[in-house]
């Protein structure tokens, strides 16, 4: 049978991973998804094809990622050689208009400030600032310490800006001070959810998070089958194990029907030499879709008080109930 249904699911992805080899897996993960690429991935693969990426400038699928950095005033160096440096304020006014794609938190004590940002705000902020040079350099050594591949430019410059030192905030130190002070909206919480278009089309408005779709521009169906998201009326006739709809079932039969039909249709547009992205136009709402999205704790919370709620569409809620779980599990709540 060339046509299947599924039922919606979510897979918790965790924190935008800290670590240069794990963050570069994910964005790998997410890019490839959609094209449906994933097969092509190896143990190697992952730093090429982020690469690849951001030459081609495909800046979005970098945005599934985090960096926090920790820039602070080393207390060693001495007064005079501070006074000879750049300032907190000078570097604070050098990132203000970037500060939209960042968080920016200062420290308590005074003496400097915590800076978060996925690849793509971090390497638009570096051109931004490459008017200033020795703002962009001293960002920039310290990004490349911890993110070599990322941005290998900064690889064997001796640091200029002697009065600050930069250190890295781990996943695990960003979770805690997130919990602590709810405020400190430092990590990246990554989901991907197995949705129907309409489903992904909801999401996808939620425009603080980023996002990886599926393409069904690039997708061709009429080689791997259509997959549909069960519709709730049909939960009765499908069976979970197989994945089957029973057969004798008056409505299931109808949808099956109506589905091949769809099917059909899209295998002979390609027949006749339409390319998947036009041939798609006859591909129902239902169709499964995987999606990948990347968010600040604060963006989740308001999508799970605007989706779990009885106005919200069945599906989005039930992606919303599983990502309220996964928080909740954290010891977040809305
Ligand atoms: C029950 C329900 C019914 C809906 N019905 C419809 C409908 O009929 N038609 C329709 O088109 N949509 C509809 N929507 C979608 C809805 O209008 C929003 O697009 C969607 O819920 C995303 O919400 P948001 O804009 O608050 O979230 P996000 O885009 O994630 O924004 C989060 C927060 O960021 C801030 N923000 C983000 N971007 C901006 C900006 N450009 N300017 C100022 N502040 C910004 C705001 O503080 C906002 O609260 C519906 C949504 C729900 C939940």
């Amino acid at each position: 049978m060339s046509v299947r249904f599924v039922k919606s699911s979510v897979t918790a992805c965790g924190l935008a991973p800290s670590e240069e080899g794990r963050a570069l897996r994910l964005v790998e993960l997410c890019g490839r998804t959609a094209y449906k690429s994933e097969d092509k991935i190896t143990g190697d693969s992952a730093k090429k094809f982020v690469l690849m990426l951001k030459s081609h400038g495909h800046l979005s699928v970098l945005e599934h990622s985090n960096i926090v950095l920790r820039v602070e005033k080393d207390p060693a160096t001495p007064q005079s050689a501070q006074s000879a440096s750049i300032s907190l304020d000078v570097m604070l006014e050098a990132l203000r208009e970037r500060l939209g794609f960042h968080r920016l938190y200062p420290l308590d004590s005074g003496n400097g400030f915590l800076l978060a940002g996925n690849f793509r705000a971090w390497v638009e902020t570096l051109d931004h600032l490459k008017e200033r040079a020795e703002m962009h350099d001293f960002l920039l050594q310290g990004l490349g310490r911890f993110f070599p591949a990322i941005f290998p430019e900064a690889s064997g410059r001796e640091p200029r800006e002697a009065s600050f030192r930069i250190s890295l905030v781990s996943e695990d130190e960003q979770l805690e001070l997130l919990k602590t002070s709810p405020s400190l909206d430092l990590p990246v919480f990554v989901f991907r959810f197995v949705c129907d278009r309409g489903i992904t089309h909801e999401v996808v408005r939620h425009r603080v998070f980023s996002f990886t779709q599926e393409s069904t521009r690039y997708v061709n169906y009429g080689n791997k089958g259509m997959v549909l998201i069960l519709p709730e009326e049909l939960n009765g006739a499908y069976d979970d194990a197989t994945g089957e709809l029973a057969p004798q079932d008056p409505l299931a039969s109808k949808w099956l029907e109506r589905a091949e039909l769809l099917f059909e249709w899209y295998g002979e547009d390609l027949a006749r030499g339409l390319r998947p992205e036009i041939a798609r136009d006859i591909l129902p709402n239902l169709l499964k879709s995987e999606l990948f999205a990347s968010g600040r704790w604060s963006g989740w919370k308001h999508f799970i008080r605007l989706r779990d709620s009885a106005q919200a569409h069945p599906r989005i809620r039930l992606l919303a109930k599983e990502v309220r779980t996964y928080f909740e599990g954290l010891g977040l709540r809305c």
